[in-house]
């Protein structure tokens, strides 16, 4: 500890002279709020410098989110430690941090809590503050300890060393490296330590779940579970507490495996991919590509083509010339693993090196590496997903919106509950960069801002597919019909018929059902009982586990799982039956009625591994005569080029959601789906099944015209009093304690309507559609209020005084569901 008291005995002198003081975000887990340090006149600082402070008894990184003028009314300025270094300098941009601060304080949650969601975990806690020599410098070294450590950095040119390691290698070391750093010799930097090398790292896998287990035992197993079942070992263990003796003794019952993985580094699968050059466009394709490059400083354009109308090569084209100019381009795409096509193609045109990919499906260690590539590194085109919206760009030249209406796009659940199309559109303000929001189905929020005379977003339009092909045709087949006439199975007697066309012509064809697993859930014929989560107010969904070969009842919500019961856990009949089409039993059937098939399933639970998106579309592509079984994943813009028939095996769950944008969603889903068919040379074909074929949703999949559908659903909203129309936040209080809940919820209602603000409309408070997951109760209430006027009179620390201890309130500013 030799080192920190010369800088103790540093500081005391500058003590006397004119300071300033900074509020510190220390890089401790379970550390939200900022803590004021003296800066000494010698040192500047700015806002967003990495410095390294003093905290309890170590030395801690940490990032300067205040600066202020005047020592803080309630703190003692004599009993106010100082900061002890500046690590980094300006380690953002001008505008960053308008863009976290407006980001705060439109969702009203604290600047720490943006700045947790935008930077990559530790980023400063796993750093480590490292010293090089430049290369070339040739100090005059005054001091012993200079002499002592100038050699040594010259070994190590490339990296240096660790300043820990430095200070032990003599007693005056941090004045030695003072002396260099002021003569310029030597920089400071900071890196990642350990985990940058480490490419194998423990992993804790769950084998079964085992009765007889302690309560602990138990619980840990449980959340194991809930994170899918497997873990990296050391971040389980942070997360849980988990003792390695209590984990060891559940790998003796045979409960969970612990054993090395590979880590990849890179976030770029290393496949070889051919280069490939940009296409001719078509007439509408370089009519908006026209329209992007000279789009204003800070404009929003609205790209809305049709499925397959080759938006991907507009944004490849209109990426390329910033590049060229050296400047950066943030593409932000709705989940990475599921556009490992869109990947590919960025790839191909622009080459590896410059590509950099950011997404929650990397490791801590593969984020900070690509922070840092962003950072320092030239101009490159990042894909990201929402979290991306904060990547570090220097020099924006566009920011694209992959499928703009995907609601992954929103962070919900927990805060700060942003939209990165909000966000993005705010960055692009600030860098003076356009915004550039595509899809094939846009959102109505969006689409909306199209209209009118004051219209904010420039509209642009691909109307057609390219090379003149057409959108396949769809066909609503009446279930209802159907069992009328006899058929009992899943499948109409016309599906049925082109799946046997598609066999016999050796094509491809997909499938789309909305749930996954076997079925959605399973209940008793004596007395009408679902089989339900204990934890959650939802029915269980039936899967057969094939590594297991076993039934078993999971909670989508949860991820609780338990055995099928043989007798109905209360009246005891053994009469159980499953209800309702996963994505399992849709598999089963096909491979049962149409057993020369090669049928493939596309869903979480078959893509579970990294690269596992990709793996199942590979094995597809490469067979003919196929069929892909999927879910939801099966919208998110897959060119296969061979599918020529499309089937929705049930419309119906999809349509009657209980949600003021079910029917927008459900479109939006289904135009997505339909979009597969016929992307190649052979026409498509889409047969949907429903026992709803009048549902205004499907004359509209049908006619092709969702503008159309748009503006009707506008006029709904605008009735209804639902965005656009109307301003929505949601306030959800939760906890184990439902009465506590409640209490919670209606204490704060009451606040809000005691203050009886003008034009605001606040309903509830009323249970959440699903009232319990994992156990928590939720209450929510929703606050209305016109477009022009803002939330800033919300109070979020005044209304959180209503909620006891073990109560948590969540703000939700623009919800997309509740
Ligand atoms: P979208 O993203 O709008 O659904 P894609 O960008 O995936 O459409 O394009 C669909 C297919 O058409 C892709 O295989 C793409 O390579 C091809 N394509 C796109 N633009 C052109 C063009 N101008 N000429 C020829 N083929 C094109
Ligand atoms: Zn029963
Ligand atoms: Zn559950």
């Amino acid at each position: 500890m030799s080192s920190l008291e010369g800088w103790r005995a540093g500081d005391m002198m500058h003590l006397a002279l004119p300071q300033v003081w900074a509020e510190v975000l220390v890089d401790c887990p379970g550390v939200e709020a900022p803590y004021t340090y003296a800066v000494n006149s010698q040192m500047a600082i700015a806002l967003g410098d990495v410095v390294l402070v003093p905290f309890g008894d170590r030395l801690v990184g940490g990032l300067v989110v205040r600066v202020l003028a005047e020592c803080p009314d309630d703190l003692d300025p004599a009993r106010i430690r100082s900061i002890h270094e500046v690590v980094a300098q300006s380690f953002f941009q001008a505008h960053y941090w308008d863009l976290l601060e407006r980001t705060a304080n439109y969702y009203h949650v604290p600047l720490t809590q943006v700045l947790r969601a935008a930077l990559p975990p530790g980023l400063l806690r796993r750093s480590q503050r490292r010293i090089r020599a430049l290369r070339g410098a040739q100090p005059i070294l005054r001091s012993q300890a200079a002499q002592r450590i100038w050699p040594l950095l010259q070994k190590n040119l490339e990296t240096g060393y660790s300043w820990r390691y430095l200070c032990q290698q003599h007693p005056q070391a941090p004045q030695g490296l003072r002396e260099l750093l002021q003569a310029g010799c030597v920089e400071s930097y900071i890196c990642l330590g350990k985990s940058a090398q480490a490419k194998q790292q423990l992993a804790i896998t769950l084998v079964q779940r085992l009765p007889g287990l302690t309560q602990r035992q138990a619980a840990i197993v449980a959340q194991l579970q809930q994170s899918g079942g497997e873990a990296w070992l050391q971040t389980f263990q942070q997360q849980t507490g988990a003792s390695r003796g209590l984990l060891d003794r559940l790998t003796e019952l045979g409960c969970v495996a612990i054993a090395p993985k590979e880590r990849l580094r890179s976030g770029i699968q290393t496949t070889d991919v051919e280069a490939d050059q940009p296409r001719v466009l078509t007439p509408a394709q370089a009519a908006a590509l026209a329209q992007i490059q000279k789009a204003d400083a800070g404009e929003t354009l609205l790209l809305h083509g049709v499925t397959g109308s080759g938006k991907t090569e507009v944004y490849l084209q209109a990426i390329a010339p910033f590049l060229d100019q050296q400047r950066s381009v943030l593409v932000l795409v709705p989940e990475i693993g599921l556009t490992p096509q869109l990947t590919e193609r960025f790839q191909q045109r622009f080459g590896r090196d410059r590509l950099c990919l950011y997404h929650s499906g990397l490791s801590d260690g593969e984020r900070y590496d690509a922070w840092r590539q962003m950072l320092l590194g030239g101009a490159r085109v990042v894909i990201g997903t929402r979290s991306a919206v904060f990547a570090p760009l220097p020099n924006l030249g566009l920011i694209i919106l992959d499928e703009e209406h995907d609601s992954s796009f929103k962070q919900e659940q927990t805060a700060p509950c942003y939209h990165a199309r909000q966000v993005a559109q705010w960055r692009s303000q600030l860098e003076g960069c356009p915004l550039l929001l595509g899809s094939a189905t846009p959102a109505l929020e969006t689409w909306a801002t199209t209209q009118g005379t004051e219209s904010q977003t420039h509209y642009l339009q691909l109307p057609d597919r390219v090379e003149a092909r057409s959108l396949p045709p769809i066909e609503i087949v009446d279930l209802r019909q159907e069992l009328a006439n006899g058929n009992r199975s899943i499948f109409s007697t016309k599906l049925q018929q082109a799946l046997i066309d598609l066999q016999q012509r050796g094509e491809q064809g997909i499938l789309f059902i909305h749930r996954r697993g076997h079925s959605t859930f399973v209940s008793c014929r004596a007395c009408g009982t679902a089989i339900g989560c204990p934890h959650c107010d939802v029915s269980l969904s039936y899967h057969l586990d094939q590594i297991l070969d076993q039934s078993l009842l999971r909670c989508h919500y949860c991820n609780y799982t338990q055995a099928q019961p043989q007798r109905c856990p209360v009246c005891d009949s053994p009469y159980l039956k499953n209800f309702g089409s996963g994505s399992q039993r849709v598999e089963a059937e096909v491979k049962r009625l149409f057993p020369e098939l090669t049928v493939f399933r596309y869903d979480s639970d078959t893509t579970r591994q990294k690269g596992g998106h990709q793996k199942v579309l590979d094995q597809f592509r490469s067979q003919p005569a196929s069929l892909l079984v999927g879910t939801q994943m099966l919208t998110k813009g897959i060119d296969l080029p061979q599918v020529t028939v499309v089937g929705v095996v049930a419309a119906d769950g999809l349509l009657h959601m209980p949600d003021f944008r079910a029917s927008e969603r459900s479109l939006q889903t289904l135009i997505q789906v339909a979009g597969r068919a016929g992307r190649g040379d052979r026409p498509g074909r889409v047969i949907v099944q429903t026992y709803s074929p009048d549902h205004p949703v499907l004359q509209h999949l049908a006619d092709h015209n969702y503008s159309q559908f748009l503006s009707e659903e506008l006029q709904e909203r605008q009735a209804h009093g639902y965005p656009p129309a109307q301003r929505l936040l949601l306030l959800s209080c939760s906890g184990l304690d439902e009465d506590a809940v409640i209490q919670a919820a209606e204490a704060i209602a009451d606040h809000l309507r005691e203050q009886a603000l003008e034009s605001v409309e606040i309903l509830g408070p009323a249970p959440a559609n699903i009232a319990r997951i994992a156990r928590r109760h939720r209450w929510q209430i929703l606050l209305k209020s016109p477009p022009d006027r803002d939330w800033n009179w919300l109070k979020p620390d005044q209304l959180r005084s209503f909620c006891r201890k073990g109560v948590s309130l969540l703000i939700d500013v623009d919800p997309i569901s509740f």
